[in-house]
């Protein structure tokens, strides 16, 4: 029997969609609905939980049953994510580590400096005396996001005179879960992240981006075009997935 949803759940409109709830199996499920132009409905499930994307003016029952029979696979996918292990949350202070391309860089406090160095696997963070932690957390995170803005120009100009095209236009990007987008226009955007992670794993996403540009999907023809890139993607791909909920919180 379909139970009614108490009415404190009425829809909310956010602007990622409209939240909607739905009851699968035991459990009130919160789900995001919204409307795009695709031919058939989706299902999502990411840091925010459960996303559902449909055609333009599918009836939401028509939504919700397609729901109901994904209901296991929903189910079981929400709780691997409840039971993932959190990122760490950094505490920036005197001794803190930071992986940088993964390898762990000790925090050292520098009051009364004004220069950051990077030395023996120390980062000398220069601080006014009595600065409050988050000037030192706002240092470090601008420390932290020039060496990615850096390396990942190299790291770009490299591949792409491997692909043979001119280097595109980099940003770089703070999103939570993906690495990398490469846009029609050909900049490409990088999660600077990615700066705590080993620099093969750097290279295989920016190899992969690039690829964008000469295939703007994910077909075989693109996968060939990384691996003349990039020989080992497969490895590089599991790798980066095990790595997304590990990433610190700076
Ligand atoms: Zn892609």
């Amino acid at each position: 029997m379909q139970l009614e949803l108490p009415l404190a759940l009425a829809p909310v409109p956010t602007p990622m969609g409209t939240l909607r709830y739905i009851q699968l199996e035991r459990e009130i499920v919160g789900y995001r609905l919204r409307r795009a132009r695709r031919r058939s409905i989706g299902l999502v499930i990411g840091d925010d939980g459960l996303r559902v994307a449909t055609p333009g003016h599918t009836p939401i029952a028509e939504v919700e049953a397609f729901i109901r029979e994904k209901a296991r696979w929903v189910l079981k996918k929400l709780s691997e994510r409840r039971a993932a292990p959190k990122p760490p949350v950094v505490n920036w202070g005197d001794g803190t580590m930071i992986a940088l391309l993964g390898t762990p860089v000790r925090i050292e406090l520098m009051p009364g400096r004004c220069d950051i160095s990077l030395e023996h696997g120390r980062l000398g963070i220069g601080l006014a005396p009595r600065a409050e932690p988050a000037a030192l957390r706002k240092r470090g995170i601008a420390w932290f996001k020039d060496r990615a803005r850096a390396l990942f120009g190299e790291r770009l100009a490299l591949y792409a005179a491997g692909l043979g095209v001119p280097t595109p236009a980099l940003a770089l990007s703070n999103a939570r879960t993906q690495w990398g987008v490469c846009r029609n226009d050909g900049h490409v955007r990088l999660n600077w992240r990615l700066i705590h992670l080993p620099l093969h794993l750097v290279d295989y996403v920016v190899a992969h981006e690039l690829a964008h540009l000469r295939e703007m999907n994910h077909s075989a023809r693109f996968w060939a075009v990384v691996g003349d890139l990039y020989p080992d993607y497969q490895a590089a791909r599991r790798e980066l997935r095990d790595c997304t909920h590990r990433l610190p919180i700076l």
